[in-house]
C-alpha cells in the first residue's frame, strides 16, 4: 500500500465558537479525499487544545468519540500558537506522512488541500499555502502585515511572502524541523531552512466565521518582534553602523571647531565640550556594537540549529 496517511493538525485556543462547524468542513473535505483514493483510509484530524479556558477540550472529546478520524492532543497549559502547532507536528509525524497545519478558523482555505497532497506526490517535501488578497482582513492588520514581511525581507530573514502557517509538509520534513530546538519559535522563517522541494498553492483567504482573533495589536508586536529578534542580528549590526557615522561626525566636528576657535568665534570650554560629546557618543556605541556582535554570535551558537541537511545520499 501506498504511504500517503495524512494528518490534519489545527491548534485551538479558546476555539468553542467556530470548532464544531470547522470540524464538520474539515471531516467532509477528508472523507472526499479519502473516497477518491487520494489519501489513505486511516488519515487523521489532530486538534491541539492549546490551554484553552472555554468548552474547546470537551468539544475535541466529544468529536473523537463520534468520528474515527478525529483525534485530540491536550497540552497543559496555554503555549503560544507556534509552540502548539509544533506539539502537534511532532506527534503527526509519528503517525502520518503528509502533514497539513491550519488554523481552527479556517480563515485559509481548505479546498486547496487536495493540489497541496497533489503537489506532496510530484515530489515537493514542503507546500506552502500563500494567500492572494487580504480584503477580509482589517485595512490595519492587512498593511501591517505586508509592512512586517517587508521588514524580515530587509533584515535578510528568508520567509515565504504573505505565507502564514498553512502548509503541507512531509513527514521527513516535519522529522528535520523537530532538529530545530529553539524556544522562541517563529515557524515562518524556520520552515524555509529545513530545505527539500518546496511548491506553493494560492488562495483567497475569508473573514473568520465566529469567535475572534487571537492575535490583538499586542500579540503581534510580540510575534514580529521574535521573527526578528529570532533570525536577524543585523540590528546589533545598525548599532555598529551608528557608532562609525557619530565617530564620522566627530571628526568634522572636529575641523569645524578648530576653524571657530583658531577665527576666536568661540566661547571658552565649547569646542572641548563639543568635541567631547561626539567622539564620547561614537566610541561608547562603536563598543556597543562591538559587544553586540559577539553576543550576536553567542545567540547563534545557543540556538543549536542543525547545521545541514540531508536529502538524498548514494554511498557506495
Ligand atoms: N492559537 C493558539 N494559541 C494561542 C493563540 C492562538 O493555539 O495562544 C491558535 C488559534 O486557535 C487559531 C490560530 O492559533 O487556530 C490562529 O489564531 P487566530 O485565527 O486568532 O489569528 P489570526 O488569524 O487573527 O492572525
Ligand atoms: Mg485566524
Amino acid at each position: 500500500m501506498e504511504n500517503n496517511r495524512l494528518m490534519i493538525v489545527v491548534p485551538c485556543y479558546n476555539e468553542q465558537d467556530v470548532l464544531n462547524q470547522s470540524d464538520e468542513r474539515l471531516r467532509q473535505l477528508l472523507s472526499i479525499m479519502i473516497d477518491e483514493g487520494f489519501v489513505a483510509q486511516d488519515s487523521r484530524i489532530l486538534y491541539v487544545n492549546d490551554g484553552s479556558t472555554d468548552g474547546t477540550w470537551n468539544i475535541i472529546e466529544q468529536l473523537t468519540q463520534q468520528h474515527p478520524c478525529v483525534c485530540g492532543l491536550k497540552l497543559a497549559a496555554n503555549v503560544g500558537h507556534q509552540n502548539a502547532l509544533m506539539a502537534g507536528l511532532e506527534e503527526a509525524a509519528r503517525l502520518a506522512d503528509i502533514i497539513v497545519s491550519i488554523d481552527a478558523d479556517l480563515q485559509d482555505d481548505i479546498n486547496v488541500i487536495p493540489e497541496m497532497v497533489a503537489n506532496w506526490r510530484q515530489g515537493n517535501d514542503i507546500v506552502y499555502g500563500v494567500r492572494n488578497r487580504r480584503d477580509s482582513d482589517s485595512w490595519f492588520k492587512r498593511n501591517t502585515a505586508l509592512a512586517f514581511y517587508r521588514l524580515m525581507q530587509r533584515l535578510g530573514v528568508r520567509s515565504v511572502y504573505n505565507h502564514a502557517d498553512f502548509r503541507l509538509m512531509s513527514r521527513r520534513a516535519v522529522e528535520q524541523l523537530c532538529r530545530y530546538r529553539e524556544r522562541n519559535l517563529f515557524l515562518r522563517g524556520v520552515v524555509p531552512l529545513v530545505g527539500y522541494r518546496s511548491a506553493t498553492v494560492y488562495y483567497d483567504r475569508v473573514a473568520r466565521t465566529a469567535g475572534e482573533s487571537k492575535y490583538p495589536l499586542s500579540k503581534m508586536i510580540n510575534f514580529a518582534a521574535d521573527g526578528i529578534t529570532s533570525f536577524s542580528i543585523k540590528p546589533v549590526r545598525m548599532v555598529l553602523a551608528l557608532g562609525l557615522i557619530f565617530i564620522l561626525v566627530a571628526l568634522t566636528m572636529l575641523v569645524y571647531v578648530l576653524v571657530a576657535y583658531f577665527g576666536g568665534h568661540t566661547v571658552s570650554g565649547w569646542a572641548s565640550l563639543m568635541l567631547s560629546i561626539w567622539f564620547v557618543g561614537g566610541f561608547i556605541l562603536l563598543g556597543l556594537g562591538i559587544v553586540g556582535e559577539y553576543i550576536g554570535k553567542i545567540y547563534i551558537e545557543v540556538k543549536d540549529r542543525p547545521r545541514y541537511n540531508v536529502e538524498e545520499k548514494i554511498i557506495k
